[in-house]
């Protein structure tokens, strides 16, 4: 926990250099004191909101000469409570670091500062017929997308932040700034830092710039919704059209308690049955040769209504249950936030996750709608507790837990996209087992007084 003292010391110091950039407001604090999650709230002492490297640095060598804990924030749209300040501190208000660099069309490439959003940059390159494909579905920072090595409903087709960032400029916890990785598309240079502090969440250094890949907007687009009677066949028909070769650049399951509520919510009228979302990039004749394909594959597990469209507007009414899917199962008992999964799985071991998921989520106490990146072996079941009611949050969690011990004996992963944070940190332990230890003592050389968001991916001593 920060020191009063020291942090008045530290207010003090930032005022000389930020002036009014610096708030110890209860409102200022208070905006900063959550994400999305169900976690509870903590603000920090502090919020800071640095223009440039040099004042990034500042403010950390600043925290690190006074021992105050610091935390980066992107947009706070994450999920297991990464930016809480739970040992006080400084929070790095990223926002207003958010120039796009440079764009380069020929090589499509761009350099942003992290505190760019994903429809911030897609607007600015949209004149050159790019954009990024990394869809975490909200409007989130680049820098929050690379600490949390985001992915969304576009991997299958695109990959995760992992695959789309090629290199970073970072202010370390000793406050010095590197650079990590270059423009080429590929390179053998050393440790692999670029991918140490993806996914990092915060906990070893601050992001302040991201060069990123960008995609050519495909020439046709076409979506595609597909009804089925079952869970098992609904995954039996992702499985067979990943198999099959078709290229598919989102491939997202919603079980039919998830349609109900995106019914509900946006006021659609589609079969309260397990349905899949497709959709395809390419020329047109590709897209409708796969459209084509995937109906085929569908029909041979009992897929019926198979409907696909081209033009935007179209593709949207499609979609838009899918779309809606996080803010609809909130709906259900408008709930503020909710307790979520995120476990990801070899795509052979998809169909046993997810229809044994599916089995324990509907002997729930709360509804509990099933929805996912199926085409990464990636889904979410999103119980919706009452915030009021313990007992449901300890139902959640140990179905939570029982799910993720599911995942790792099924060679998967406690988290597919949405990070450790708060929420997932035994988790970690039993997937990484010794790794843990190697972990560790990355964090330790980095940042040996543990004051780079204190707490979150890896537990401290204090908690
Ligand atoms: C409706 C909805 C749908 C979502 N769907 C998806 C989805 O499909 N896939 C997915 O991956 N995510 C999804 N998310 C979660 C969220 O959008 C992502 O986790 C996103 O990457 C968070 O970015 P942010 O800028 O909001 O980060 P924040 O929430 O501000 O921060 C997240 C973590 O990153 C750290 N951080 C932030 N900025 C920096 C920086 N510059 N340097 C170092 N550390 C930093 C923070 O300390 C914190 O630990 C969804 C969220 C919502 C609300």
């Amino acid at each position: 926990m920060s020191n009063q003292t020291d942090v008045d010391s530290v207010a003090v110091r930032l005022r000389e250099q930020l002036g009014e950039r610096v708030s110890a407001s209860p409102e200022d604090r208070g905006e900063h004191a959550h994400d999305v999650s169900y976690h509870t709230h903590q603000p920090p002492d502090l919020v800071v909101w640095p223009e440039t490297d040099e004042e990034v640095s500042f403010v950390v060598r600043t925290c690190v000469d006074a021992r105050v804990p610091m935390i980066p924030f992107g947009t706070g749209t994450a999920v297991e409570g990464g930016v809480i300040a739970t040992h006080g501190g400084v929070t790095l208000d990223l926002r207003r670091m958010n120039d796009v660099l440079r764009v380069d069309p020929l090589n499509r490439d761009a350099t942003v500062q992290a505190g760019v959003t994903r429809f911030q940059l897609n607007d600015h390159v949209a004149e050159h017929g790019l954009y990024f494909p990394v869809d975490p579905g909200a409007d989130a920072s680049l820098g929050g997308m690379a600490a949390t090595r985001a992915s969304g409903a576009s991997a299958v087709g695109y990959g995760t932040m992992r695959e789309n960032v090629l290199g970073l400029k970072a202010v370390m916890p000793d406050g010095s700034v590197v650079e990590t990785g270059t423009r080429a598309r590929k390179s053998s240079a050393g440790y692999d830092l670029t991918r140490l502090l993806v996914g990092s969440e915060g906990t070893l250094g601050v992001i302040t710039e991201v060069t990123l890949r960008l995609t050519r907007k495909p020439r046709c687009t076409s979506a595609a919704v597909c009804a089925f009677d079952s869970i098992d066949a609904t995954v039996a028909a992702a499985f067979d059209v990943l198999d099959t070769g078709v290229r598919v650049t989102r491939l997202e399951l919603l079980d039919e308690v998830m349609i109900e509520a995106a019914n509900q919510y946006s006021r659609l009228e589609n079969d309260v049955t397990p349905t899949l979302f497709l959709e395809f990039h390419g020329s047109e004749t590709a897209v409708a040769e796969s459209s084509r394909l995937a109906e085929e594959l569908a029909g041979r597990h009992g897929g019926r209504g198979f409907r696909w469209a081209t033009e935007q507007a179209d593709r949207d009414r499609l979609w838009r249950a899918r779309y809606d899917c996080y803010f609809a199962c909130l709906a259900i008992r408008d709930v503020p936030a909710a307790y979520g999964t995120d476990v990801c799985v070899p795509i052979s071991n998809l169909a046993e996750a997810v229809v044994t998921a599916k089995r324990w989520a509907d002997e729930l106490p709360f509804p509990a709608p099933v929805f996912g990146h199926v085409g990464d072996g990636n889904f979410h079941v999103i119980c919706v507790v009452d915030p009021n009611a313990p007992v449901e949050l300890a139902a959640a969690r140990a179905f939570g837990d029982r799910l993720v011990d599911l995942a790792l004996r099924l060679d998967g992963t406690c988290t597919g996209e949405h990070g450790i944070g708060l929420g997932k940190r035994d988790a970690l332990a039993r997937e990484a087992g010794p790794a843990l230890d190697v972990m560790r003592t990355i964090k330790r050389a980095l940042d040996p007084y543990g004051l780079m968001n204190p707490g979150k991916v890896l537990r401290g001593g204090d908690d």
